[in-house]
């Protein structure tokens, strides 16, 4: 698969070399390194280090070139960002898009993602060598981000499919999974206990066990909460049998 290592932000003519090191920021805090400027107006600058607040390694192995064809050279795929919708002939993606696509690129493919000028965005002759144009779906009536969150965007949408050590809804946890016949231990058990403490009368059920099915379906437990489950259904049984 494609690593976050195979693709280069290219910022082209920034103007406010603040917006270099907050650019700087964005990726780093997405995991992403490899930064190329086309003509930067004023770098480096003291106020680019001073945004970049600790993603400075960025900034220093950042490349400074004289051409956008210099800056994709060797890329195999070029995503322009424009935040105007131009009617060209260019298919335009939202970041999400463009993600699942580069995902279909081959294993080396390196890709490029060429953003604009703060006033003015990319040229048509930029533009040109874009293969893909991305936008971000915004205001429509207040469209433009600034660069560095353009940028993050970006960064953000790379980042939740090509880290590995992404598994959305589970960061920093280690749920061990629970098998059905453990659950169908833990709904005899809930039965059980539940006669017993007078709460389920097994002569009239209802569909109070098909009901907690469905609860703990979605609740989808894991083995350490599998476990309080029963411990609290036995903490019912002691009370009830003193
Ligand atoms: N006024 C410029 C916008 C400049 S913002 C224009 O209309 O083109 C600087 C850069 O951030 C843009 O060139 C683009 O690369 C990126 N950007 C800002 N907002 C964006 C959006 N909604 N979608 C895609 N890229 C955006």
């Amino acid at each position: 698969m494609t690593t976050l290592d195979n693709i280069r932000f290219v910022l082209v003519g920034t103007t406010h070399p603040g917006n270099i090191g907050a650019a700087a920021r964005a990726m780093k805090t997405m995991g992403l390194s490899n930064l190329h400027l086309v003509t930067p107006k004023i770098y480096p600058d003291a106020q680019a280090t001073a945004r970049a607040s600790g993603a400075d390694d960025v900034l220093a192995k950042a490349t400074v070139h004289d051409s956008l064809e210099s800056a994709i050279a060797g890329c195999h795929q070029v995503y322009g960002m424009s935040a105007r919708l131009r009617h060209l002939p260019v298919p335009v993606v939202n970041p999400r898009e463009a993600v699942a696509q580069i995902q279909q690129a081959g294993d080396d493919a390196q890709i490029a993602i060429v953003f604009g000028r703060e006033h003015s965005g990319l040229s048509n002759d930029e533009l040109d060598k874009c293969q893909h144009l991305i936008n971000i779906p915004a205001n429509p009536d207040y469209s433009s981000l600034n660069l560095a969150a353009a940028v993050q965007v970006c960064a953000y949408e790379l980042k939740m499919t090509f880290d590995p050590s992404i598994e959305v809804g589970r960061v920093g946890e280690n749920r061990e999974a629970v098998a059905a016949d453990d659950m169908e231990h833990l709904y005899s058990h809930f039965e059980q206990s539940l006669t017993e403490i007078g709460f389920l009368d097994p002569e009239n059920p209802r569909n109070l066990m098909r009901r907690l099915r469905r609860l703990f379906n979605r609740a989808d437990l894991d083995r350490n909460e599998l476990q309080i489950m029963h411990g609290i259904l036995r903490a019912a049984e002691t009370y009830k049998g003193k």
